[in-house]
Parts: structure tokens; C-alpha cells; sequence
């Protein structure tokens, strides 16, 4: 029996110019490797109907859910910089969109095939990205970030062809949507003004209900990435590949390709192997957002009736993005180190801190956990610079006036004891790849609750432990 999911699959019905229909293709062997119960529950699904063999082959895209109007989304985007008119889901459907509790969630296929976007790909992902995302979204979404999610992880019983023969793997993904500022950028590079009224119709309509028309939606948008990018550096995520493809209108993380946490801590840091000139550094991705969010406003202006006054607006809109990622950045740095009021040198205190760590590349979560109970001291190399920042920290916390349980209380909530380190994922991938999941559901449940305590994954790599770079999830 087909699997039936209530799917309302809104997207489908905008202009067709936007997708192509397009059916998974099937694979040899689905094996169903993870299942994210919680968020199934959450999806009002039930999990044993998705781990039974038609459960399975839902997810595998062997047969699509019932209700399913599977299609594979256009969009364009800016790839390092450089202008792509057409890049689109060259592997990847969404089955289509479930709504619970007034949140209207897509449910998308990753790994599913070949499509008319696939280009020179062979539409198929292996085992390590798949689990990578599952991972670190799952972990992004436990430390309160906004982000898509992982349902489900199947193994397809196929090889892929990279480096080396893979094993292949479908990946469920689940996001408020799939819309990028990429999206935008397809149908304005097409002079498509009825299409990017639909979609800003939709969008609105879907996103930010509140916002006024294309101006309300860039500022929302702006808000939105201003929240989401200081959250990232506020637990020391690095994305990796900030194209403007990736950049979820939603809000959400998006795309987990070459990301990854900061063990040792330099603003500089990058991972991705094909990001040689440190576009994507940990550090610049405030500034490569209002890059992206540029490029966003661009294709709003044909929207504008008056476009020369649109043009004075949206630049100033784009610009704010400075201020409200200051602003939230201090208020996700003030509570790392336990503070409940603002001080105008709070930034500095950061500032200083973070120099600290930079200067003999310090590991940033661990100083920042140990900051609650006294061990950040273990960590940190330059001791006489560190409690001379300490004795300034002390007074600000005095002058704070939260209890000092409090200020623990509200370090140990927002600094957490676990991040999925990249040596950790390499580790589970390993094991994974010869048939051992054991390490990746140790890790997941670690990752679950980052706030607490988990020794056993706390720690940073040890020598020779060190992975220095992560490749694009293909
Ligand atoms: P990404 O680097 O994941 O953001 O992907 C960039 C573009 O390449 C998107 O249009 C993807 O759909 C496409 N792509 C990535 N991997 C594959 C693949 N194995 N087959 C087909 N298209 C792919
Ligand atoms: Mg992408």
C-alpha cells in the first residue's frame, strides 16, 4: 500500500516557469539508516508507518507518497560571485508541503535522481553528505537556530561514482521552504515581472504574513538573516558556501555542503576546500550576507511603481543589515558571557575575549563553556592576557546584578558543552561507510541536547585528529 501523507502542495499551483514536475528516480535497495522520530510526531506523521517497507520507499522515492506532486524547483544564483542563470534542484524533489499547526512545511527528496537541473551531475548524493546534514542540522536546530531539518537518512543499495566508488544515499529533508534569494534571481534575470510578483505573493503570504508588500518583505528578509547569521557566530558555524542559492528566504540554514564548526578559534577560519580565496572565512559572512541581500533587493525593484525612490529605500534597507547584526550579535555575546543588561563597552569585552583566542588559535567552544564553571582557563594559552580579561569581565558581571547562579545558569544555556566537531562526523561517516551506525546515533543523541555536559564529544581533535577541509556535499 502507497504511503499517504496530507500534503497541500502550494507551490506547485504558482506559475510553472518556477519547476518542473519531475518523478524520483528509483533504487535498487532502500534501507532505511535514520528516522527522526520527533519531527515526524511534529509533522503530525506517524513513525512506524514511515519505518514499514512503504514508509521506506517514500523515502527512498521508490514510490511517492500519495498526495505527492513531485517537482524539481528552478532557480539561479551567484556561485562564488559569479552570475549562474540557471542552477535548480539537479538533485533534489520536494514530494510537496505538509501544514501542522498553522506552519507549512516542505518535504523534499535529496539524492532522488536526475533532472532537467542536473546539468553534468548524476542527481545522487553519497552516504557521508547525507549524514553530515542529517547531523548538523539536527544539531543546529537543538542549539535554537533556524535551519532545515532531516526526517530521514536511506541507504539505496547503489554506488555512486566520486573520488572513488560511494556508497548512495537519499536524504528527507524538511524546511519552512526551499525558497532562495537564488529564486528570485531566476525569474528577474528573465525579466519575469508577473512571475516575481507571484512569488513574492507567495512568499509574503507564507514567510511574513506582517510584511507590506516587496519593501516590507526585504525588511523582513534582512531581519531575518541578521538573527540567523549572528546565531551562527555566536556558536562559531561556518557555512561554507553562502551563494546566493543557499540563502533561504525563510530565514532557515541551508545547505550543509562544506560547513562546519570552528574548533580552534580565528576569524579567518575556512574549510570549504573549493573556497581558496576565504570568501565564505568565518568572519565575513556578516558582510557577504548583505552582499547576498543586495542581489535580493535587485530583483524586488521591478516590483516598485516608483523605481528611482525604490532604489534610495532598499539601499538603506540593505545597509541597516550592519546595525541589526551588531545588535543581535551583542545580544547572543552578551548572554555567552552571562550578561542580562547592555553596557556600552560590551562589545569591546567580547571583542577582547575573542582576540584572546585568535591570537594562538584557542579552541572557542570549550573557553566559552568553561567560562560557567571556571574552565576556560584549562584552555586558553595566553594566561597573563586572559585574566586580565577576566578582572574586567568580573567587574562587568558585578555590575550586572544578576544573581551569580543566574549568570551560570544563563552561560550554560546559551554556550554549549557539544557541537558536532568535523572529526566527530568523519569519525561516524567511517564507521557508517562499513556498516557501523552506532557512532553516528551516539553522536546524534549527544548532539540533541548540546547544553548539557558530554564529555565523550566535548573534546576538540587531537593531533593528527584535525580535518581541515570538508568537500561540497556531492
Ligand atoms: P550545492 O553546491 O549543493 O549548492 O549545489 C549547486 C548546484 O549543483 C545545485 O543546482 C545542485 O542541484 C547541483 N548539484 C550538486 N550536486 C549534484 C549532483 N550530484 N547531480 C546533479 N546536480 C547536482
Ligand atoms: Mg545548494
Amino acid at each position: 500500500m502507497t504511503l499517504a501523507l496530507p500534503f497541500d502542495n502550494s507551490y506547485a499551483r504558482l506559475p510553472d516557469r518556477l519547476f518542473a514536475r519531475q518523478r524520483p528516480a528509483p533504487v535498487a535497495a532502500p534501507r532505511l539508516v535514520a528516522l527522526n522520530e520527533d519531527l515526524a510526531l511534529r509533522l503530525g506523521l506517524d513513525p512506524a508507518a514511515l519505518r514499514s517497507d512503504d514508509g521506506v520507499a517514500a523515502l527512498a522515492g521508490n514510490v511517492p507518497p500519495e498526495g505527492a506532486e513531485p517537482i524539481a524547483q528552478a532557480y539561479a544564483g551567484h556561485q562564488f560571485g559569479g552570475w549562474v542563470p540557471q542552477l535548480g534542484d539537479g538533485r533534489a524533489v520536494l514530494l510537496g508541503e505538509i501544514v501542522t499547526d498553522g506552519h507549512r512545511h516542505d518535504v523534499q527528496l535529496k539524492g532522488a535522481g536526475r533532472t532537467p537541473f542536473s546539468r553534468g551531475g548524476d542527481g545522487r548524493a553519497w552516504l557521508g553528505p547525507v549524514l553530515r546534514e542529517y547531523l548538523v542540522s539536527e544539531a543546529m536546530h537543538a542549539l535554537g537556530i533556524p535551519t532545515t531539518r532531516a526526517l530521514a537518512a536511506v541507504e539505496t543499495g547503489e554506488t555512486v561514482m566520486r573520488e572513488a566508488p560511494l556508497p548512495g544515499a537519499v536524504l528527507t529533508r524538511v524546511a519552512a521552504s526551499h525558497i532562495r534569494v537564488g529564486t528570485f534571481q531566476y525569474l528577474y534575470a528573465r525579466q519575469d515581472t508577473d512571475g516575481l510578483q507571484a512569488l513574492t505573493d507567495h512568499v509574503i503570504a507564507r514567510h511574513y504574513p506582517d510584511a507590506d508588500g516587496p519593501e516590507g518583505l526585504l525588511d523582513a528578509v534582512v531581519g531575518a538573516q541578521a538573527r540567523l547569521i549572528a546565531r551562527w557566530m555566536g556558536v562559531g558555524f561556518i557555512h561554507g558556501v553562502m551563494n546566493t542559492d543557499n540563502m533561504a528566504v525563510s530565514g532557515e540554514t541551508i545547505d550543509y555542503g562544506p560547513c562546519a564548526f570552528l574548533d580552534s578559534y580565528h576569524p579567518d577560519t575556512v574549510f570549504s576546500s573549493i573556497d581558496r580565496y576565504g570568501r565564505y572565512a568565518y568572519a565575513r559572512q556578516p558582510e557577504i550576507a548583505v552582499w547576498n541581500l543586495a542581489q535580493f533587493a535587485t530583483c524586488l525593484l521591478p516590483l516598485m511603481p516608483d523605481r528611482q525612490a525604490a532604489v534610495e529605500r532598499f539601499t538603506d534597507i540593505v545597509n541597516d543589515f550592519g546595525v541589526r547584526f551588531q545588535a543581535e550579535w551583542l545580544d547572543v555575546f552578551r548572554t555567552k558571557l552571562g550578561l542580562s543588561t547592555a553596557e556600552e563597552d560590551d562589545a569591546a569585552l567580547a571583542h577582547r575575549l575573542l582576540d584572546i583566542l585568535a591570537t594562538n588559535r584557542d579552541d572557542f567552544t570549550l573557553i566559552f563553556r568553561g567560562l560557567a564553571d571556571g574552565s576556560a582557563t584549562d584552555h586558553v594559552t595566553d594566561r597573563p592576557a586572559f585574566d586580565q580579561w577576566h578582572e574586567l569581565w568580573t567587574a562587568r558581571r558585578q555590575r550586572d546584578g544578576l544573581a551569580e547562579e543566574d549568570q551560570v545558569a544563563l552561560m550554560r544555556r546559551t554556550n554549549p558543552g557539544v557541537i558536532p566537531r568535523n572529526h566527530r562526523i568523519e569519525e561516524v561517516i567511517q564507521a557508517a561507510v562499513s556498516g557501523d551506525y552506532a557512532p553516528f546515533h551516539a553522536l546524534h543523541a549527544a548532539l540533541g541536547t548540546p547544553y548539557q555536559d558530554h564529555p565523550v564529544f566535548a573534546a576538540p581533535p587531537a593531533a593528527g585528529e584535525e580535518v581541515t577541509a570538508t568537500f561540497c556535499g556531492t
